[in-house]
């Protein structure tokens, strides 16, 4: 079995060179799905997992803007149409400086799993730019916007690739973009998600992710015969996906004990609470300050600069900033600390040693593609509220992004059982593939 992963992966190798995370997303997926393959007839010698490591399309495109001092400024723009076996390609936008097509191509790579986890149908994409929207006028912002909009107008639309937000991307980028692609082809068409609420946006959308994490945690802690009420939770992170995290976890009864950002910690001992996440969603959101701005309010927190907050001792830590943020001698130490759960909001937040870590010592640990799937699944409920004409309510969707979740934590234990461990890595791989190559074997080979 080793021989036949470890050759698999040296051909994909071969036409992936320099691509690092890319080949470790894929390692990730070859070695829980080849050994399912390999059991099975009906996908034995389909080469159906070198078929889904290749991009259908790769775009990549100049974006060039006139910044506020009249200076012209030139970035990278990039989507990747990854594979639409089960539906349109679905997947967010991102805007950093670390993005380069290594990091997109396994953003879009994992997003075909995760789409097809959340049962609805959505192929799998990713795209996005290393502008760096940090320090940068809103007005910059926009004209960045509408200048990466007018390239990528052309290889997008409601039925065919509907990018949404992911870091860097939220509400304001969205807005913009929309804005441009609406105006480029006179449609108003549900082409992204994540929009506003009066311009098509879904309720709930915005929370989502977050809660959505917050939610299969619950679902697996249940399992184990315990639940977040009373549990100490450390998450890294303070945009999107961290702040709804923190929010659904405080609702739950857990003490929130930490949030991050690229500068460093906050750790409040007393934890979390309604308020103190409101004035960190002000501080984040509209000043766009750091997180140690925490302080000035609330003194008898502090705030660790340059580390992440994985030294904290916690029962559940919810790694919700970016890849490869949790590493092993992190993984050993909250291991050692007493954490019980590792739930990913973020995609690929832990290298593959800490994740080793995590199955070695038998913690409940769920992959970004199973327990940060809330965010994409409301994003294909956006897609249908567009497509119907009509809006659910706050509740309704709620309750449909509960329902997902659970079903996802269900077909993580269909697949994912291990002499009396769940695998929750294999679970969602093999789940996730199952959907994706039935449809891509009745399509034929394109
Ligand atoms: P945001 O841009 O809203 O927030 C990102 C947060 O992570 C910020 O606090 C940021 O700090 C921190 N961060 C980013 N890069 C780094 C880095 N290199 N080192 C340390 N901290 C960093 O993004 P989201 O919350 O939307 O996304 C967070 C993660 O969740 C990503 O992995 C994303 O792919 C994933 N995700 C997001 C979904 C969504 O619906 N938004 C859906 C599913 C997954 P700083 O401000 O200092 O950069």
């Amino acid at each position: 079995m080793d021989t036949t992963i470890k050759d698999f992966l040296t051909e994909v190798n071969k036409r992936n060179r320099n691509e690092p995370e890319f080949m470790q997303a894929v390692t990730e997926v070859a070695e829980t799905v080849i050994p399912y393959i390999v059991k099975n007839d009906v996908y034995y010698g389909q080469n159906i997992l070198l078929r889904m490591v290749e991009p259908e399309r790769v775009i990549s495109f100049r974006v060039a803007w006139i910044d506020d001092q009249e200076e012209i400024q030139v970035n990278r723009g990039y989507r990747i149409e990854m594979n639409s076996a089960i539906g349109p390609y679905k997947g967010g936008l991102r805007f950093h400086p670390s993005v380069n097509l290594s990091v997109l191509k396994f953003l879009a790579f994992e997003q075909i799993f995760k789409n097809s986890l959340t049962t609805l149908p959505m192929g799998g994409g990713k795209g996005g730019s290393d502008f760096d929207p940090k320090g940068k006028t809103d007005t910059e912002v926009m004209r960045f916007c509408q200048s990466f909009m007018t390239e990528l107008f052309r290889h997008i639309g409601p039925n065919r690739d509907i990018p949404a937000g992911d870091i860097g991307v939220g509400s304001r980028e969205i807005g913009y973009m929309f804005g441009q692609y609406k105006r480029l082809k006179n449609e108003f068409t549900g082409v992204l998600t994540g929009k506003g609420i009066s311009w098509g946006g879904s309720l709930i959308r915005p929370e989502a992710t977050g809660y959505g994490v917050v939610y299969f945690v619950q679902k697996m802690m249940e399992h184990k015969g315990t639940g977040l009420r009373g549990k100490t939770v450390a998450i890294s992170g303070s945009g999107n996906v961290a702040q709804y995290a923190a929010e659904k976890a405080i609702q739950m009864g857990a003490k929130v004990l930490t949030l991050s950002d690229s500068s460093g910690y906050i750790f409040d001992a007393e934890g979390l609470d309604e308020e103190k996440l409101t004035h960190i969603m002000e501080l984040k959101n509209i000043k766009r300050a750091r997180i140690s701005a925490y302080l000035e309010k609330y003194p008898k927190a502090k705030f660790v600069s340059g580390k992440s907050p994985w030294e904290v001792p916690c029962e559940v830590a919810l790694p919700c900033a970016t890849q490869n943020e949790l590493n092993e001698k992190e993984a050993e130490m909250l291991i050692k600390n007493g954490c019980i759960c590792v739930g990913e909001g973020a995609n690929m937040p832990s290298t593959p040693e800490a994740i080793h870590q995590f199955t070695k010592h038998k913690i409940l640990y769920a992959p970004g593609k199973a327990s940060n799937a809330g965010g994409v699944a409301v994003s294909g409920l956006e897609m249908a509220q567009n497509s119907l004409r009509y809006n659910w309510t706050r509740e309704e969707v709620d309750a449909k992004l509960q329902s997902i979740m659970s079903d996802i934590h269900q077909s993580c234990l269909d697949y994912g059982q291990e002499s009396g461990y769940v695998n929750y890595v294999k679970g969602a791989n093999i789940a996730g593939f199952v959907k994706v190559a039935d449809a891509m074997l009745a399509q034929g080979v394109v």
